[in-house]
Formats: structure tokens, C-alpha cells, sequence
């Protein structure tokens, strides 16, 4: 596997505090905040702290306390924005888009929370 992370990248600045943002969840190893382009009531992004670019460089990289955090932040959001079935919530959905083909935009790796509303099937159609 051969990553090289740009530093540059928006959320980069986020986590070194040069750009601002609307954070929901802060641990040592995972910072959680508002999407700024929201696509649906609840739309967060979950990112790890380290310089990791999309899942599969942070799965094979990152360590087992970064990873179990991560996810731990995810699932705690889901519960206090009330999306999370297992509270009585409707839902959400989780996203991870990587590279050209997921149209990642953002090359650090990050989840979408998304929910609050019926979000329809996964995928349109190939046109
Ligand atoms: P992706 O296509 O998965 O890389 O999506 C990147 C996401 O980051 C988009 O949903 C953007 O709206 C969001 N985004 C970009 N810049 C910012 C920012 N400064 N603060 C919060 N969200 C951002």
C-alpha cells in the first residue's frame, strides 16, 4: 500500500486549528464536527487525528486504540443525535468515499454521518 498524505488538505487545517469548525465530538485520537455543506438534518464527519487519506490506509495503519476511538465517536454520535435505531432513532447512513472512483473530495479520511430524514436507496443508477 502507498499512501502520501498532503497536508494541506482542508481538514488538515482543522485539526492544526488554521481553519475553523463546528466540532460535535473531540477525543485524543478523533475529532468529530458539522459538515459545512449539510445534505440531509444530521450530517457529520468523523476523522481520525493521524495523517491517514481513506479507510483502507487508516484500517492497515492506524493503531487498534485510534481505531476502536474512531468508531466509538461514530457510535456515540449517532446516539446523541438521536439517529441511532438501537435508541428508537429512524437511522442514518455512514459513508466513506476514497479516491477517483468514490469521488473523495477531501483526501483525509473521513465518515459521513448522515440522517434526520428518509436518505433513499444507496446508489442511483449508473447513467
Ligand atoms: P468527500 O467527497 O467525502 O471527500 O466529502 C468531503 C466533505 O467535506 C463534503 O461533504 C464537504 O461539504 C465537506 N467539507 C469541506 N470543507 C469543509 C469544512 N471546512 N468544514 C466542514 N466540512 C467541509
Amino acid at each position: 500500500m502507498a499512501y502520501s498524505y498532503d497536508d494541506q488538505n482542508i481538514f488538515a487545517k482543522i485539526l492544526r486549528g488554521e481553519s475553523p469548525n463546528q466540532t460535535v465530538e473531540e477525543t485524543e485520537h478523533t475529532l468529530a464536527f458539522a459538515d459545512i455543506y449539510p445534505q440531509a438534518p444530521v450530517h457529520v464527519l468523523v476523522i481520525p487525528k493521524g495523517p491517514y487519506v481513506c479507510f483502507d490506509h487508516f484500517a492497515a495503519e492506524a493503531s487498534d486504540a485510534e481505531i476502536a476511538d474512531f468508531h466509538r465517536v461514530a457510535a456515540k454520535i449517532c446516539a446523541d443525535l438521536n439517529v441511532s435505531p438501537g435508541g428508537g432513532g429512524d437511522g442514518y447512513r455512514t459513508i466513506s468515499n476514497a479516491g477517483e472512483a468514490g469521488v473523495q473530495e477531501v483526501p483525509h479520511y473521513h465518515m459521513h454521518i448522515l440522517g434526520g430524514r428518509p436518505l433513499g436507496r444507496m446508489l442511483q443508477p449508473a447513467s
